[in-house]
């Protein structure tokens, strides 16, 4: 990856071949703590001073574009190393998770729904392996058990920046475990296991996605009985307790139930008037309360739809330079609170599911970029309309930026084709399908 960065600042700065060898080329990274990267610059303090006044903005950018987290920098000398006393070249930490920087303990509103599972959580955090394990966090969409995961995570990376902690969505390791096997050589296999058997803590979210895939199944339970028996860490997430997992082995589910259950229940009023508030305390808004009240009465059920209808707010109240008021709030949010909460399966809602997943907006999909990470969710959005909802192509065309049926009928040919090809692709949607309409 550091090659990587290298490069991109070269790239993005059209650096010429000679610049480049002398000045960025020769750079290293010598630790990794918290947010902080030290690289080392291999010359004299001339060069030092000369990159650090020069590269420091470029090579941070770079980082951040290449890694997704805002590290700090800061540059020294060979010399220097060799002063600080002690923790011998601090290695760098393959195991740097991808964690979103903003899911921490210290924006997690502590309410009457959660407060037991953020006690378990912070328990574990403190001491990783020692008493809970593994660590079950449970609820309904969008009540927080991923941000919990992360600040845990971050918890412990902060404390002890060389822990080997390893964070994955069960589809990504439901994808791992079917390459690994796919590629029947045994080096695959092997590596697989390496990497997730060296590591001090695992978290995998939203386990529900693994049960009914019985080599997944498996060998998760063969990963679960190393690292428990060496004291590592589990902790896992699922929309359902183990009890009501259907297909889970019961192995398995005995496992899930050695430790710790916590679930997270739907925020009363209070919280979500928190949450609201935090919310747009950390975005640097300030929201009068009667609109918090309101959005906080209204959306009841998920947090992510409530920060959802924040957001619309204010980006209407940007978009259209007004004020942000009650009117404006119920004007925004008048189709998003339904009188019935029962869910209907629209496109929209395929749309938007999908491009949570995908961790892209709304707008991405029905746009016109087209970049792979777009194309394919919108492919995929494409099928799902087709397969979940029978739409006709036109329809579906419409819907998805006015593309005409040829385009929708050749993407969704393409998806039906790599699912045939690609058991991950498979594994992909068949996660949405269920993510989508949960009672199928
Ligand atoms: P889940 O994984 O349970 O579906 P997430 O952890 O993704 O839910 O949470 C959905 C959104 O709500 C995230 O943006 C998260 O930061 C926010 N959120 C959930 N619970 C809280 C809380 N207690 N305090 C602050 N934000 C929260
Ligand atoms: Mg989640």
């Amino acid at each position: 990856k550091w090659k990587e960065i290298l490069q991109r600042v070269r790239d993005e700065h059209e650096l010429s071949e000679i610049s480049f060898t002398t000045w960025i080329e020769p750079l290293t990274i010598h630790s990794v703590e918290d947010n902080l990267i030290t690289i080392l610059v291999p010359s004299e303090k001339m060069g030092l001073d000369y990159v650090s006044k020069k590269y420091t903005l470029p090579i941070k950018v770079a980082i951040a574009e290449i890694t997704g987290v805002n590290y700090e920098i800061r540059f020294i000398l060979p010399e220097e190393v060799k002063q600080e006393k002690a923790p011998a070249p601090v290695q760098k930490n393959l195991y740097v998770p991808n964690l979103n920087p903003k899911y921490t303990f210290d924006t997690f509103v502590v309410g009457s729904n959660n407060k037991f599972a953020h006690a378990a959580s912070l328990a574990v955090a403190e001491s990783p392996g020692e008493i809970y394990n593994p660590l079950f966090l449970y609820g309904g969409v969008g009540l927080g058990k991923t941000h919990l995961m992360h600040s845990i995570a971050h918890f412990i990376l902060q404390k002890n920046p060389s822990s080997r902690i390893l964070y994955v969505t069960s589809e990504e390791f439901t994808n791992e475990v079917i390459e690994a096997i796919r590629n029947s050589n045994n080096t695959a296999m092997t590596k697989f296991r390496e990497k997730y058997r060296n590591i001090d803590v695992l978290l995998i979210d939203d386990v529900q996605f693994i049960i009914g895939k019985e080599s997944t199944q498996e060998e998760f339970f063969h990963t679960f009985n190393t690292l428990h028996g060496a004291n590592k860490q589990i902790i896992l997430s699922s929309d359902r307790p183990p009890k009501d997992m259907d297909i889970l082995e019961d192995r398995i589910r005995s496992r899930f139930e050695w430790g710790l259950l916590a679930d997270i229940q739907s925020p009363d009023y209070e919280t979500r008037i928190a949450i609201l508030r935090k919310k747009q305390e950390l975005d640097g808004y300030s929201v009068s309360d009667d609109v918090i009240e309101y959005i906080a009465s209204n959306i009841k059920s998920n947090i992510r739809e409530l920060e959802g209808a924040l957001n619309k707010i204010i980006a209407y109240a940007n978009l259209e330079k007004r004020e942000i008021n009650i009117d404006l709030a119920e004007q925004v949010l008048r189709d998003i609170i339904s009188p019935n909460e029962k869910k209907v399966i629209t496109p929209e809602f395929i749309i938007d599911t999908v491009a949570d997943h995908f961790d892209i907006t709304p707008s991405d999909i029905v746009g016109s970029k087209r970049s792979s990470k777009i194309v394919f969710p919108r492919q995929i959005a494409m099928y799902l309309c087709r397969e979940m909802l029978d739409a006709p192509l036109t329809g579906i065309g419409k819907m998805m930026g006015d593309r005409d049926h040829t385009t929708v009928m050749h993407g969704i040919e393409k998806i039906e084709k790599e699912m045939s090809a690609k058991d991950s692709v498979r594994n992909t949607v068949d996660i949405l399908k269920k993510k989508i309409n949960p009672s199928k």
